[in-house]
C-alpha cells in the first residue's frame, strides 16, 4: 500500500511500502494480502494475552451496551472502573494503594510527576521539584514524558522541556547520589524503567533499583517505576517491582493493563504518597482526564486481567523467556550477533557494528516475523505470553537468517 492518509508516527520505513494488518489471533497476525506474521514484538510491547480475545471483545460489548462511558468526576465514578482500582491495587507491591487512570502511558508519567510534586507540595515541601530520569530510556511523548525521557533525539526541535528533570546515565548510582548530593532538599521524584523498554531493552545492573529506593528514603523523595512495558506479566510477576524486590511509591503502567484492546493506563500511588496528601488527594489535585476511568477501557482491562490469572499467563512469561533468550544465546555464540541483554519475557539482540537494525527487521518480516528496531544496532523481542515453543524458535530462526543476508 502506498502513503496512508494518517500522520505516521515516527520512523516510517525508507521505501514507503506499508503493511496494512487486518486480523490477528493469538501470536499471529496478517496482512491484507494474507500474509502471516508472529508478532515478536506484541504489536508495540502490549498485547500480552495475546490477539482475537473474544472474551475481551464480548465484556467490551457488553459494556457499550449497557453504558458505553459516564465520567469519573465529581461525585460519579463506575462498577468497571471501582473494580479495576480495587484489583490493580491489590495486585501492586503498595500497602493500601489507590489507583488513578488516564488513557495512556504518557499520560500516566505526565500524572505520577504532578502527583509527585503535587504530594511534597501538600505536605508543606512546594520547594521540591527535580525529578531524576536517567539515559537512555523512554516514557513517552507528552512534555512530562518527553522531559523524563532520556533520548535527547526525541526532544530535539520541541522547545523548551519541563525544568528541573535531570538525566544521569544508565546504571550509575554514583550520578544519582551526586544529584541528591547537590539538590537533596529539591527532589521530588527519581522515575525509572524496572527494564529500559523502547530507549533499547537494558535490565537494571544488580543493586541500581535497590540503590535508587535507598537514595529516595535517605532525601525524602519519591520512587516512580514506569512499568509501562514490565507491568501485568512481562517479568513473570504482576509488575517488575515484585520481580527486582524494590518497593516503589508510584507505578505508571498502561499497555498490558488491556493488552491494547483499549486505550488505558495510570499511576498507582502507595501509601506514604497518599499520606503526603492527608489521604484526601482527589479535590486536591486539580488533575484528571476526560476519559480518566472510561466504563468500557475498564470492561477491557477487567477481562484482560482475568484471561492473565485463568490461564497463568504470568507464571509462563519466565520460561517462554528462557526459551528465547537461549535462541538468542545461541546466535550470540556463532558470532551471529554482539550480544543478548534482557529478562522475563522481553529480549534483544545487539547487532554487530555497522548492522542496520532495519534491514534486518525487513529481512524478518519476509521470512514471517515482527520484531522491532532500536536505532541502527538493536533488534527488540517482547512476545505475546500465548507465543507457542514453534513461533519463539521461529523468532530466533529469522532474526538468525536476516543478520546474515542484510550483512553490512
Ligand atoms: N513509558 C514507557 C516505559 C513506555 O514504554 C511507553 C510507550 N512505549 C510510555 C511510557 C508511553 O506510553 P504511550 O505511548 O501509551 O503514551
Amino acid at each position: 500500500m502506498g502513503r496512508p492518509s494518517f500522520l505516521h508516527p515516527f520512523a516510517k520505513p525508507a521505501s514507503e511500502e506499508f503493511i496494512e494488518i487486518v486480523a490477528g489471533e493469538g501470536a499471529l497476525v496478517r496482512d491484507r494480502n494474507g500474509h502471516a506474521y508472529v508478532d515478536a514484538l506484541a504489536s508495540l510491547w502490549y498485547c500480552n494475552v495475546g490477539h482475537g480475545r473474544r472474551e475481551i471483545a464480548d465484556a467490551v460489548a457488553a459494556q457499550m451496551h449497557r453504558l458505553e462511558a459516564f465520567h469519573t468526576f465529581d461525585k460519579f465514578t463506575n462498577p468497571a472502573a471501582d473494580q479495576l482500582c480495587h484489583e490493580v491495587a491489590g495486585v501492586a507491591p503498595m500497602n493500601d494503594a489507590r489507583v488513578f487512570l488516564t488513557s495512556s502511558g504518557s499520560e500516566a508519567v505526565d500524572s505520577a510527576i504532578k502527583i509527585a510534586r503535587a504530594a511534597h507540595a501538600t505536605a508543606g515541601s512546594s520547594q521540591r521539584s527535580v525529578v531524576i530520569s536517567r539515559e537512555p530510556s523512554y516514557h513517552g511523548v507528552t512534555f512530562g514524558g518527553l522531559a523524563a525521557t532520556g533520548l535527547p533525539a526525541n526532544q530535539a526541535r520541541f522547545g523548551s522541556m519541563l525544568p528541573d528533570v535531570v538525566h544521569t546515565q544508565k546504571d550509575d548510582l554514583d550520578a544519582v547520589a551526586a544529584v541528591f548530593a547537590e539538590h537533596g532538599e529539591r527532589v521530588a521524584a527519581v522515575i525509572a524503567e524496572p527494564v529500559v523498554g523502547a530507549a533499547g531493552v537494558y535490565p537494571p545492573r544488580p543493586g541500581y533499583l535497590s540503590g535508587l529506593r535507598e537514595l529516595c528514603d535517605t532525601y525524602g523523595a519519591w520512587l516512580i517505576l514506569d512499568e509501562v512495558i514490565t507491568g501485568f506479566g512481562r517479568l513473570g510477576h504482576w509488575f517488575g517491582a515484585q520481580y527486582y524486590g524494590v518497593r516503589p511509591d508510584l507505578i505508571t503502567f498502561a499497555k498490558g493493563i488491556t493488552s491494547g484492546y483499549l486505550p488505558l493506563g495510570g499511576v498507582v500511588v502507595g501509601d506514604a504518597v497518599l499520606a503526603a496528601f492527608n489521604h484526601e488527594p482527589d479535590f486536591i489535585l486539580r488533575h484528571g482526564h476526560t476519559y480518566s476511568g472510561h466504563p468500557t477501557a475498564c470492561a477491557a482491562a477487567l477481562a484482560n486481567l482475568a484471561i492473565l490469572r485463568d490461564e497463568k499467563l504470568i507464571e509462563r512469561a519466565p520460561s517462554l523467556g528462557e526459551r528465547l533468550a537461549t535462541g538468542l544465546r545461541s546466535l550470540e555464540a556463532r558470532g551471529a550477533v554482539a550480544d543478548v541483554r534482557g529478562d522475563g519475557a522481553v529480549w534483544a539482540v545487539g547487532l554487530h557494528q555497522g548492522a542496520d537494525a532495519s534491514a534486518v527487521r525487513d529481512a524478518m518480516l519476509s521470512r514471517g516475523v515482527i520484531a522491532r528496531p532500536i536505532g541502527a544496532d538493536t533488534i527488540a523481542f517482547c512476545p505475546p505470553l500465548v507465543i507457542t515453543d514453534e513461533q519463539i524458535d521461529q523468532c530466533v530462526d529469522a532474526v538468525g537468517q536476516a543478520v546474515e543476508t542484510a550483512r553490512p
